[in-house]
C-alpha cells in the first residue's frame, strides 16, 4: 500500500502490519494508518495545485493509490457569505459547499479512499453501516467501480436518501434498530465473511478522506487557516480528522499559524458529544436518538472520545440545534447563499449562528462552516415549512391581480 508503512494503535501505540484491520489486538484501541513520511516531499504547493480537481490532488497525504476511473469526489466550491454572515454579524464568513459532489454529500470523499483500500486488498464486496448517507455513496461508488455493494441502514429514514440509494442497485438492508444496532450487527459480519465495510474494516483509510475536506479549505484560502471551523459531528470521524489535517498542513510547511479553533454541531436529540464536553467529561454516554437530523443520529460515537480531546485542544465549543432551529437553519441558508443542505446543514448553521451571539465568533474572524449534504434527500424536513406555490388562470389580469402584489 505504497505511502502506508503500517497501522498503528492510537491508544497503545503497537504496530500491526497493513491490511483491513481497525482494531488493535492488544488493547481493542482504534487503528491509524502511519506514512513513510520519506513520500511527504511530494507534497509541494505546486505539485498540489498541478493535480486533479478531486481529492486526489493530495495524494501524497492519502492511503491509497489515486483511482483516475473513480467518481473524482472533492475540490468542491469554498464561497464567500456576505449576506448570511451579514445576517449574523460575521464579515469573513465562507461556507465549503460540499453538497455538490457525486452523491451530494462529504461521504463521497471518504467512500472514493475506502474503495481505493478496497481494490488494493482485493475486495469485490463493498459494504457499510450508515446513517444514509455513506450508504448512497458506497452504492455510487461500488457501482462505478464494478464492485457489489450490500448497505446496511436502520429503519425511518429520509425516504429520498433510500431511494437514491437503490437506483444503484445495491442490496439494501433495512435494519429493525437504531445506527447504533446496525453498526453492532455489521461489526459482527464484517469479523465473519470477507467483505470490504467502508466504515469498520476500512476505517483506518477511510477516514483519511475526511482531511482532504481541510485541505481544500486552507489551499482555497491561498494556503491561510481560518480563525474558526463550523463541524457537523456524528461519529466525530470527520471533527477529529479535520484537526489532524491542519495540523499536517502546519507540519509540512503548507500552511502556517495556530490550529484553527474547532466548534462541533449536533442536534438536540442526538448531543452525546456536546453533553460530554459541557460536562466536563472526557468519555461519552451513549444517548438514544432523537431527531430530525438523521444524518447525524449516531447515539454512540466511534470517536466520541478524541473528539472530546480534539475540542478541547482547539478551544472549540460545541453547539446543538432543536428540530425547529435545523429547519430554520436549511431555510435561512438557501434564503440568503442560494444553497440547498439537507437537515445536517440545518445544524451547521443554528449551531454557527449561536456561537456568532454568543460572541465566541468575532465579527472580523475568518470562519468556514462545513456545508456537508444537500437538501433533496431530505425533503420531509422542510416540507410543511414551504410556501405552496400562487395558482393562476393563464391570464394577464390573474397575473397582475395575485401575482405582483406577492413578488
Ligand atoms: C456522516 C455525515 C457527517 C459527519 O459524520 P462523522 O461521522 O461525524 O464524520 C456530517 N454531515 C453529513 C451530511 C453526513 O452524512
Ligand atoms: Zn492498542
Amino acid at each position: 500500500m505504497g505511502r502506508v508503512t503500517e497501522l498503528r494503535c492510537r491508544a497503545c501505540g503497537a504496530g500491526h502490519p497493513v491490511g483491513p484491520e481497525y482494531v488493535c489486538e492488544r488493547c481493542f484501541g482504534p487503528l491509524e494508518v502511519v506514512y513513510d513520511e520519506a513520500s511527504w516531499g511530494e507534497a509541494t504547493r505546486e505539485r498540489i495545485a498541478s493535480g486533479p480537481p478531486s481529492i486526489w490532488r493530495y495524494r501524497p497525504l492519502l492511503p491509497a493509490e489515486p483511482q483516475e476511473d473513480d467518481l473524482q469526489p472533492g475540490f468542491t466550491p469554498l464561497l464567500r457569505a456576505e449576506r448570511l454572515g451579514e445576517r449574523l454579524g460575521l464579515r469573513n464568513l465562507y461556507l465549503k459547499n460540499d453538497t455538490t459532489n457525486p452523491t451530494w454529500s462529504f461521504k463521497d470523499r471518504v467512500v472514493a479512499v475506502a474503495v481505493a483500500a478496497a481494490r488494493a486488498f482485493g475486495f469485490r464486496v463493498l459494504a457499510c453501516a450508515s446513517t444514509g448517507n455513506l450508504a448512497n455513496a458506497v452504492a455510487a461508488h461500488a457501482a462505478r467501480a464494478g464492485m457489489r455493494a450490500v448497505v446496511f441502514v436502520p429503519r425511518g429514514l429520509e425516504a429520498c436518501k433510500v431511494l437514491a440509494t437503490s437506483v444503484y442497485d445495491p442490496t439494501v438492508v433495512e435494519v429493525d434498530g437504531t445506527y447504533d444496532d446496525v453498526n453492532r450487527l455489521c461489526t459482527e459480519i464484517a469479523g465473519e465473511h470477507p467483505w470490504a465495510f467502508a466504515n469498520i474494516n476500512l476505517r483506518p483509510f477511510y477516514s483519511e478522506g475526511c482531511k482532504t475536506i481541510a485541505f481544500e479549505v486552507a489551499e482555497q484560502l491561498g494556503w491561510r487557516l481560518p480563525d474558526h471551523v463550523v463541524v457537523p459531528v456524528a461519529s466525530g470521524n470527520l471533527f477529529v480528522k479535520t484537526e489532524k489535517a491542519f495540523s499536517e498542513l502546519r507540519a509540512l510547511g503548507l500552511a502556517h499559524g495556530p490550529t484553527p479553533r474547532l466548534h462541533g454541531a449536533q442536534a438536540a436529540g442526538c448531543a452525546p458529544i456536546a453533553h460530554a464536553h459541557r460536562r466536563g467529561e472526557s468519555q461519552v454516554t451513549p444517548v438514544r436518538p432523537d431527531t430530525v437530523a438523521k444524518s447525524l443520529a449516531i447515539g454512540n460515537p466511534a470517536d466520541g472520545f478524541y473528539a472530546l480531546q480534539t475540542v478541547r485542544r482547539t478551544g472549540g465549543v460545541f453547539e446543538v440545534a432543536t428540530d425547529e432551529e435545523v429547519v430554520e437553519g436549511i431555510r435561512l441558508l438557501a434564503q440568503t447563499e442560494g444553497i440547498f443542505a439537507e437537515t445536517a446543514g440545518g445544524v451547521t448553521v443554528a449551531a454557527l449562528r449561536k456561537l456568532a451571539e454568543a460572541g465566541v465568533l468575532g465579527p472580523q474572524d475568518v470562519v468556514v462552516a462545513l456545508i456537508t449534504g444537500g437538501g433533496l434527500k431530505t425533503l420531509e424536513a422542510v416540507s410543511a415549512a414551504a410556501r405552496p406555490p400562487i395558482r393562476i388562470r393563464p391570464t394577464l389580469r390573474d397575473f397582475e391581480r395575485e401575482v405582483l402584489a406577492a413578488v
